[in-house]
């Protein structure tokens, strides 16, 4: 793409109503814009994060048996009087039609999930089911200040599974667990499994991934010997308290963001939505459901919050917008170059502007933070600089030394 073409621009002055490093960094870059608390659009650049996200989350979910779906966000009352969820979640945004009919904004999807797999699954043989989508969920959040981190609208990854009992679904939720560490792994995160509360309807724990980051909005406890982590919400421990589980170690206290939680939920929607099927001995059962969210956009600021310095963003690759940035200076034309690696399928973000000085192409290289630069100068003659976002080496490399070196680079 040609910088040139893109519509958006970087901003030097950083927005003052944002107070966290993804917002600032986010909106100053032009990956997105605030439109108001808790609601952002996602411009060119920063949809093209997402979509890698949403990509790897599609292909690790496709990889446990998910099938994807597209539910719809406007939603009846009904279904959410039927779970009484219509009356007890203060999050709920609640919409009145001209013709006084009450509508819910989806801010999970079981309530449409299980009433829509009860039509299709009849008999014992028809489970399990996974069903994912990945779309946006509204939520009517009062703390929507931690910018994309916790939206009012937000993208959410989430899939629902349905068992013929709790050992088919517990084999299943060990499986998702497995996918989810490797979805986050692959956008270039740690996530720690942290024990936590059931929610509002079980009495069952739940876990959810946490992320350590300043930024976050949940205090989490790890033993610094073992896995063992646990919120502190539900918590019976204190920081420093030996670990319950490995009895060596001691619990760290830390800030951190969830990005993604799995629940056993039970029969607690198959219940309500008299949603059963006979097993094999003719017997009525209710199928055991369990729910597995990933937050897609808060995935991109926790990735900010992780990944930055005093210059900008440093996306990892395997999420970043683009797979090098082109920048030519002095005259000196990139649309060989530009070219030659669009050729090779390389993602080239190629900074033509002619009217911009070379310190301010740089200064946007940084801040956009794609993990390769390239420029081409009168300085770097028939040969292209090669300098990564993390490093300050530059390197002078040939046409073809630098595809090779972006295929190795590729494959890292
Ligand atoms: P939180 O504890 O952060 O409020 P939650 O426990 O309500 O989240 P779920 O309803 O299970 O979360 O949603 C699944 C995932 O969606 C979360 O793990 C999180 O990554 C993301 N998420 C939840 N609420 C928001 C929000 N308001 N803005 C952005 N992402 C969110
Ligand atoms: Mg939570």
């Amino acid at each position: 793409m040609q910088y040139s073409k893109l519509f958006t621009k970087t901003k030097k002055k950083t927005p003052k109503d944002e107070l966290t490093k993804n917002a600032q960094l986010l909106i100053r870059a032009g990956f997105v814009n605030k439109l108001m608390a808790g609601v952002y659009s996602y411009l060119p650049l920063g949809l093209r994060v997402l979509r890698k996200i949403e990509n790897i989350i599609r292909e690790e979910m496709n990889n446990i048996g998910g099938q994807e779906v597209f539910l719809p966000a406007l939603q009846p009352a009904e279904n959410w009087k039927q779970t009484r969820g219509w009356n007890n979640i203060d999050v709920l945004f609640k919409i009145k039609s001209r013709t006084k009919k009450d509508y819910a904004l989806g801010l999970s999807h079981e309530e449409v999930i299980t009433p829509l797999v009860k039509e299709y699954v009849n008999s014992y043989k028809d489970l399990p089911v996974f069903v994912y989508q990945i779309q946006e969920k509204y939520r009517d959040e009062l703390r929507a200040k931690s910018g994309v981190l916790r939206g009012k609208e937000f993208g959410m990854k989430d899939l629902y599974s349905f068992h013929l009992n709790q050992k088919d679904f517990e084999i299943f939720y060990e499986q998702a667990k497995k996918a989810y560490l490797k979805v986050f792994q692959r956008c270039g995160l740690t996530a720690k499994v942290t024990e936590a509360s059931g929610g509002s309807f079980s009495e069952k724990i739940s876990y959810e991934f946490m992320v350590l980051t300043d930024a976050g909005e949940d205090d989490i406890l790890y033993c610094n010997s073992c896995e063992y982590c646990i919120n502190l919400d539900i918590a019976k421990f204190k920081k420093g308290a030996g670990c319950p589980r490995c009895k060596k170690g001691r619990l760290n206290l830390a800030r951190a963001s969830e990005v993604g939680n799995v629940f056993d939920l039970g029969q607690k929607y198959t219940k309500d939505f008299e949603f059963y099927i006979l097993d094999d001995k003719g017997k009525k059962v209710y199928p055991i459901m369990g729910c597995y969210g990933i937050g897609t956009t808060r995935l991109v600021g926790v990735i900010v919050e992780k990944y930055n310095d005093e210059k900008g963003i440093i996306w990892p690759k395997s999420v970043a917008p683009f797979g090098v940035h082109l920048i030519n200076l002095d005259g000196v034309n990139g649309k060989k170059i530009y070219d030659a690696l669009e050729k090779e399928g390389i993602e080239v973000l190629w900074d033509d502007r002619e009217e911009v000085n070379a310190g301010e192409k740089f200064s946007d290289a940084d801040l956009i933070g794609i993990p390769v630069r390239l420029v081409v100068s009168k300085k770097s003659g028939s040969k292209i600089e090669w300098k990564e976002r993390s490093k300050a080496k530059t390197e002078l490399l040939d046409l073809n030394e630098l595809i090779n070196r972006l295929r190795i680079y590729a494959s890292l």
